[in-house]
């Protein structure tokens, strides 16, 4: 890690990462109170931050996972490319998805499209990470960390090329 000390800039302190899942977990245990949650954490990129995100909640919680990918290296690719294998039973179940990052939205359009038509009782998105300015498709996330401008940034999960995840913060390369 020391060789890539200088290649990135913080930009979120693992402090108030910390602060801001806390926050997110009361909230949703609020919300949710008397019910059970199905969190569906999209892999690879938000593994972390469900991880995270479940221990704060204080519901009953259950965690699915589904692989999404629409990213090569530091640029989208325009196309998203989803694992639909060993999807957990979804009907009349509140569902969280929960993702790294919303960027162009076309993930989020895809899986919440995908699951809703599986008859969910309630479906609601979690993002770690907001990026509005680059949306291309209407979405929101009804809880989401930080919202942050058009940069490219790593850690707590999110890569290059594989490198980056295990960083407790978030950084723009
Ligand atoms: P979307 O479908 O919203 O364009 O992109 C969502 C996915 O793209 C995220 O789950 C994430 O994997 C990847 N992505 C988007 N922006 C970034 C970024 O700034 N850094 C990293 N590491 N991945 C990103």
């Amino acid at each position: 890690m020391a060789a890539e000390k200088n290649k990135y800039t913080v930009l979120i302190s693992e402090e108030e990462i910390s602060r801001r899942v806390k926050e997110l977990g009361e909230q949703i245990s609020s919300e949710y109170s008397g019910k059970e949650i199905l969190l569906i954490c999209t892999l690879k990129g938000a593994v972390i931050f469900a991880s995270d995100l479940a221990r704060s909640i204080k519901v009953p919680c259950e965690l699915g996972f589904i692989k999404a990918k629409s990213y090569a290296g530091d640029h989208t690719t325009g196309s998203v490319d989803i694992n639909f294998e060993d999807i957990p039973d979804i009907k009349g179940r509140h569902i969280i998805i929960v993702e790294d990052i919303i960027d162009t939205g076309l993930t989020l359009k895809k899986l919440s499209e995908y699951f809703w038509a599986k008859g969910p009782a309630s479906m609601k998105i979690c993002a770690f990470l907001d990026k509005p300015s680059r949306r291309k498709v209407d979405i929101k996330a009804d809880y989401a960390g930080f919202e942050i401008e058009d940069h490219f940034v790593v850690g707590y999960g999110l890569d290059h090329n594989e490198r980056f995840r295990n960083l407790p913060f978030i950084a723009k390369l």
